[in-house]
């Protein structure tokens, strides 16, 4: 019986992997992969590893989560190293947590190897600090997927009167809702909001403006995408370094 390494593969640049991810990577027998991963990192496994794809498109999930579940299982069962790789980090909206519980339910071993997650990664590449002195104390990565079937949202929109730098993963496709949701809990109209697309990717693009008017200015930007809120996002005038200006 083989151990599965719930392992991140960082937010888009292959730079950003970590050496232990590498180190795991080049022994994996079989690699069972996500969209969010850069394909680039497969060319660093050895001769003869197994690759296989279970990608998700945002939330849209290719193979339901118990499928990926049992693959983990059944891999485990056959392969001695088995790495489940995922965007960013496998616990920051990755599902790692379900797929762990999963394994040790059946008596596999697993390990988390942690992964550089977008939440900071991406805004850091736009020139945009999550934290700044005297400017903010605190940040919140947030989903911004709402689940269809629910009538009511799940997001405690009243905590958010705060402050504090908010980062929306999974946002854009409700970009002009969420700009209208805290304007209506009491935010300037002109607070400043950037969505970052394909962030640390040669792709990256950047589009800076306020809650009134993003929407208008970001929503056809390609995804992967997520949006920072907050007054942090003005430092990019100062810190952008990553982006060619046009
Ligand atoms: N576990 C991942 C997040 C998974 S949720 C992590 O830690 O990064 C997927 C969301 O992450 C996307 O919808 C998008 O909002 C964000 N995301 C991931 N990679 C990104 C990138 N390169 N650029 C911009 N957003 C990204």
């Amino acid at each position: 019986m083989g151990k599965v390494y719930l392992t991140g593969a960082g937010p888009g640049d292959i730079d950003l992997l970590t050496v232990k991810a590498l180190r795991i990577i080049k022994k994996a027998d079989v690699i069972i992969y996500d969209r969010l991963a850069n394909p680039l990192i497969l060319k660093e496994a050895r001769n003869g590893c197994k690759f296989v794809y279970v990608g998700k498109e945002d939330s849209h999930h290719t193979l339901p989560q118990e499928e990926i579940n049992r693959l983990l299982y059944q891999n485990a069962l056959k392969h001695e190293c088995v790495v489940r790789l995922k965007g960013g980090d496998p616990l920051v909206f990755g599902r790692g947590g379900e797929e762990g519980i999963f394994l040790r339910e059946r008596g596999i071993d697993f390990e988390f190897i942690p992964g550089i997650t977008s939440a900071i990664a991406v805004p850091e590449y736009a020139g945009i600090p999550v934290t700044h002195r005297g400017v903010t104390v605190s940040f919140r990565v947030v989903t911004g997927h709402e689940s269809k079937n629910k009538e009511h949202s799940q997001i405690p929109w009243q905590n958010y009167k705060t402050d504090d730098t908010i980062v929306f993963l999974m946002g854009l496709h409700r970009l002009d809702k969420i700009a209208a949701k805290l304007i209506e809990i009491g935010k300037p109209k002109d607070y400043p909001v950037a969505v970052i697309s394909r962030g640390t990717t040669p792709d990256e693009k950047t589009v800076t403006g306020t809650l009134e008017n993003i929407y208008e200015k970001a929503k056809d930007l390609p995804t992967p995408a997520l949006i920072v809120v907050g007054a942090v996002v003005k430092l990019r005038e100062q810190l952008n370094w990553f982006e060619k200006e046009d």
